[in-house]
């Protein structure tokens, strides 16, 4: 398809291209033509309309015609010199002004009676009271058509200092060599539904603004709507051939009545929430029908999703399969471990937990039990995905807080077993249109409810000014018998790279609070360690505990009711949202202070850390997240390709994605391995951009 392979033509390869230019614009990442025609205009100048000289306003940019009525050359005071042009169109007159100029040429050109159409920003002399245009743009009507002036304007970003006007002419130079190039690599029958231009027409639409102006400006041209889906289209493409290919690969059919699942729940000291109880059936539904299960079970810190795991878990051992449930980290890992046995004691299960830190000895033994069956859950971590970690019939994958793991990983569990189905946790709920991007693979669960009673944690943001108030606070909490946590942020740009700010500032708090028993915990100690202080913060023994957000997930103290957090400015809002969940757990009204830099409340980061102030919504939370940092930065990884959307916003073309969504969806209908003819260069494009990636492990597995 020679569009697309113009398209990765790198732009030395062009000819009439300034090699500075070339320079430029690789350094900002642009290296092939491709690459120059998705850098779309910023904005568009109108210059369609031609102005008459006495409607010219004070400081319009407008577009007009003149003839030379007088041309000057004037000293400044402080003796430099302005050439000087008046025009005239018999409804009025103005001056144009050039502080640089060659004057030989300019006399010249600027001949009595000569006609010019003039582009410049109008302006009104303090001194005369006159309207006059500085440095305009002036084209002899000898030389050019009105209409070719009269056009709309594309202003590119500035890309390495080079002006809007360079870019515009490398790229017209790119168009005219595309306006031949009329294959697609889009389909006719969608491209015929969604009334979409071919892509060439897209790209000289966006770059020409050949549209509305104002659809031009909103991204909503033809040309942009085009670019736009495709962006959209791709990944979703991708997505649907994926999930396909996994739906249809035979899986379990667990028998779902099952009497573990129901005594589980009859020992639980409460009812389940009406949100717990609908995600449940629909885990059951999935389980029992003889495909694999691929869920999303999300739900905000606190929902409960502990509780549906194991009972998805128990249907498993019940029908006779083990059960292997990853976590993000070894602290939470074990925190799971110990849950699942309190939860589980009295059904007779054997329960393992394996981690990094488990003994060359105890290892052995657990990969033989595993092996040969006598295990029926294992909890851990990234360990459980080791070779040497082996299943007798692994039925079921549970992965809890997914953002931290890839696909990779979870087609690596996966690939334990035959077929098993899987469920993902996470508590980081994200808006619908987006999950089905990210996680566009799975079915979504949502626990959209808290078990009741729950109160909300009074959160504030204070200034370090008002930080040894908070600490007399969170003392009059640990004389109340309460227990307390101070997180520090991981400073990674310190010049002390292994010493979080913690353990700085742990002999000073300790200090202030001589009364108590004060304990650190940081990701750089030994596993011994940290379970060591873990285990007196449980037992109440220590009572305030100076920490970095390894604390972040699944630490279950429910008499801890306080929470500072130091630099907050520096967590991203879901983060410091799933941090004060670790307060607010017990019978007791809970508190969370986020400290931010400065004496006074103001400033940006006062402004998005409100928020918290506001709500105990993580959904809510989450987008507003996602607006401020943008998606890239808010899931840390490239994923899906979210981050690298170069002309779509996931926010303001959620319309777009969700047409791309459906398309896509219908297309994988038509023609699920994307053999048909019409359909080979989506398949090849797909390819090419990767985006098949995860798809191959399928392919072949
Ligand atoms: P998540 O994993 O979603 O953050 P957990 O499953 O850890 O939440 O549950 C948080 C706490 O709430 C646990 O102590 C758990 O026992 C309790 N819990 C779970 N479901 C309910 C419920 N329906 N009613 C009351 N408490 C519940
Ligand atoms: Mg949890």
């Amino acid at each position: 398809m020679k569009l697309l392979e113009f398209l990765k033509t790198p732009l030395e390869n062009l000819k009439g291209i300034r090699p500075e230019y070339i320079r430029k614009l690789k350094k900002a990442g642009i290296v092939t033509v491709g690459d120059l025609l998705y850098l779309t205009p910023r904005t568009y100048e109108d210059r369609k309309k031609l102005k008459k000289m006495k409607d010219l306003k004070d400081g319009e940019k407008a577009v007009f015609i003149g003839r030379v009525v007088d041309v000057n050359i004037i000293k400044t005071p402080k003796g430099k010199e302005v050439f000087e042009v008046t025009f005239s169109d018999g409804t009025g007159e103005i001056k144009a002004k050039w502080f640089h100029y060659n004057k030989r040429g300019f006399l010249e050109r600027f001949k009595p009676n000569s006609e010019f159409i003039i582009v410049g920003k109008v302006t009104k002399n303090l001194f005369e009271g006159s309207l006059e245009v500085i440095h305009p743009e002036t084209r002899s009507l000898r030389s050019v058509d009105v209409e070719d002036v009269l056009k709309l304007i594309p202003i590119y970003p500035s890309v390495m200092e080079l002006e809007s006007k360079t870019i515009e002419s490398i790229i017209d130079k790119i168009l005219s060599r595309i306006e031949n190039l009329n294959e697609d690599y889009l389909p006719s029958w969608l491209l015929r539904e969604l009334k979409l231009p071919l892509l060439n027409e897209a790209f000289i639409i966006v770059h020409r603004g050949l549209d509305d102006i104002e659809k031009l400006k909103e991204s909503r041209s033809r040309g942009h709507i085009r670019l736009i889906f495709d962006e959209f289209f791709l990944p979703q493409v991708a997505i649907n051939y994926t999930k396909k290919l996994i739906k249809g690969r035979k899986g379990i059919a667990f028998n779902t009545n099952s009497k573990l699942a129901e005594e589980f729940l009859k020992n639980l000291p409460f009812e389940l929430t009406n949100a717990q109880k609908r995600v449940i059936e629909e885990i059951k539904r999935d389980m029992a029908s003889p495909k694999m299960m691929n869920r999303l079970l999300q739900g905000d810190v606190g929902s409960g999703k502990t509780v549906v795991a194991i009972y998805s878990a128990l249907i498993a051992v019940e029908n006779g399969y083990q059960v292997a449930f990853m976590a993000p980290t070894e602290i939470l890992a074990e925190q799971h471990f110990y849950n699942i046995r309190e939860y589980t004691k009295g059904l007779k299960l054997r329960i393992a937990l394996l981690t990094s830190s488990t003994s060359k000895n105890e290892r052995e033994i657990i990969q033989r039990s595993l092996k040969h069956g006598a295990i029926n859950i294992i909890i851990g971590t990234h360990s459980l995905i080791q070779e040497r970690v082996e299943f007798k019939r692994l039925g079921l994958v549970i992965i809890d807080e997914q953002h931290r793991f890839g696909v990779v990983q979870r087609k690596m569990l996966r690939e334990k077993g035959e077929n098993p189905d899987l469920l993902v946790m996470t508590a980081t709920p994200i808006p619908r249109t987006l999950a089905l991007t990210v996680y566009g693979d799975l079915d979504i669960s949502t626990i959209d409810e808290l078990p009741a009673g729950r109160k909300p944690i009074t959160t504030r943001v204070i200034t370090e000014k008002d930080r040894i108030k908070a600490y007399s606070f969170i003392e009059s909490q640990l004389r109340k018998g309460r227990q307390a946590y101070i997180v520090y942020p991981i400073i990674e740009e310190s010049e002390k790279l292994d010493l979080p700010a913690v353990t700085e500032a742990y002999p000073e708090i300790q200090k202030f609070f001589k009364d108590f028993n004060v304990g650190m915990l940081h990701g750089r100690m030994s596993w011994n360690e940290k379970e060591r202080v873990m285990n007196k913060f449980k037992s109440g023994e220590i009572q305030l505990l100076v920490c970095t957000p390894v604390i972040e997930v699944g630490i279950d103290v429910p008499n801890a009711t306080v929470m500072l957090v130091e630099g907050a400015e520096r967590f991203g809002l879901s983060q410091l949202h799933q941090l004060r969940g670790r307060v607010g757990r017990g019978p007791y009204k809970s508190y969370c202070l986020l400290v931010i830099p400065g004496d006074r409340l103001s400033g940006n980061s006062y402004l998005r850390l409100k928020i918290l102030e506001e709500t105990m919504d993580g959904f809510k939370i989450a987008e507003e997240d996602l607006n401020i940092r943008g998606p890239g930065e808010f899931f840390g990884t490239r994923q899906s390709g979210i981050s690298e959307l170069k002309v779509a916003d996931i926010f303001r073309d959620r319309d777009l994605l969700e047409l791309a969504r459906e398309m896509a969806t219908k297309l994988i209908e038509m023609d699920p391995y994307l053999r048909k003819e019409e359909h080979i260069y989506i398949k090849k494009t797909l390819e090419e951009r990767k985006l098949l990636e995860t798809v191959h492990y399928l392919d072949s597995g």
